[in-house]
């Protein structure tokens, strides 16, 4: 597909967009804390709650401005990670690799502490996930990464000025992609590969999981490659 042709096909998207359904979210574009569209993360998040009740345990909302040019697409809420704290990727071992490549590029200020009352803020940059809840052993089923996507469709269209995003691991890949309406064929993921989709940058990257970055199939030289290739896009 032509470059002009994924153009096209991401402004319909986008403007086709009729984001969550108002039975499901309320008057908002944000799932509800109790949302009920997959029976099995939501029997997950309960356990969690019972067995952890002073933990999020909820559908974790994006961070950082709406009005941002990058935008970072992660899998799901770690289990002890955004679904213990509330903020995506932080808490676990992801957000350490994460956060310190975005202050080092200047799209983050301040000191990650792990925590989401560290004060750390994000600088032209906002972060969410392709799933909001947490899953059991960090594997969403299609159908939940299919029934959360008006979700990341509704956070991407909130994004006037978006310009760059960022997928994490090959499960953001094609869930950004069919947000997008941009076929797989078209834009085959590969860590560090870019695509252009119309006026948005595509990134891709291997996940920043402790699995990707013990078995030193992601380097955090390989990450920063891909944030600086970003911040080179962005100027
Ligand atoms: S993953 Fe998304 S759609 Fe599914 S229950 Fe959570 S917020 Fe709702």
């Amino acid at each position: 597909m032509t470059n002009s042709t994924i153009e096209q096909k991401t402004k319909e998207s986008r403007r086709s967009s009729a984001g969550p359904s108002s039975s499901v979210s309320g008057q908002s574009n944000e799932p509800r804390p109790d949302c009920p569209l997959c029976p099995r993360l939501k029997d997950y998040r309960d356990a969690n709650r019972a067995q952890h009740p002073h933990w999020f345990n909820s559908p974790v909302p994006s961070f950082g401005p709406a009005d941002a040019q990058l935008l970072i697409v992660g899998l799901a809420p770690g289990l002890q990670g955004a679904n213990r704290t509330g903020r995506p990727f932080t808490g676990d071992f992801a957000g350490d690799l994460l956060y310190g490549t975005l202050i080092e590029l200047g799209f983050a200020r301040g000191s990650y502490e792990a925590r989401p009352d560290d004060g750390l803020t994000l600088v032209d940059c906002r972060i969410g996930n392709a799933v909001r809840c947490v899953p059991p052993q960090n594997k969403p089923l299609p159908a939940e990464i299919r029934t959360c996507r008006p979700f990341m469709k509704a956070a991407i269209d909130e994004m006037p000025r978006l310009r760059a995003i960022v997928m994490l691991g090959r499960v953001a890949h094609d869930s950004t992609l069919k947000t997008l309406g941009i076929r797989a064929p078209d834009a085959p993921f590969a860590h560090g590969a870019e695509h252009q989709a119309g006026s948005i940058r595509l990134f891709d990257s291997y996940h920043c999981s402790r699995y990707n970055t013990n078995t030193r199939r992601l380097t955090p030289e390989m990450f920063r490659a891909v944030f600086t290739g970003v911040r080179k896009h962005l100027g």
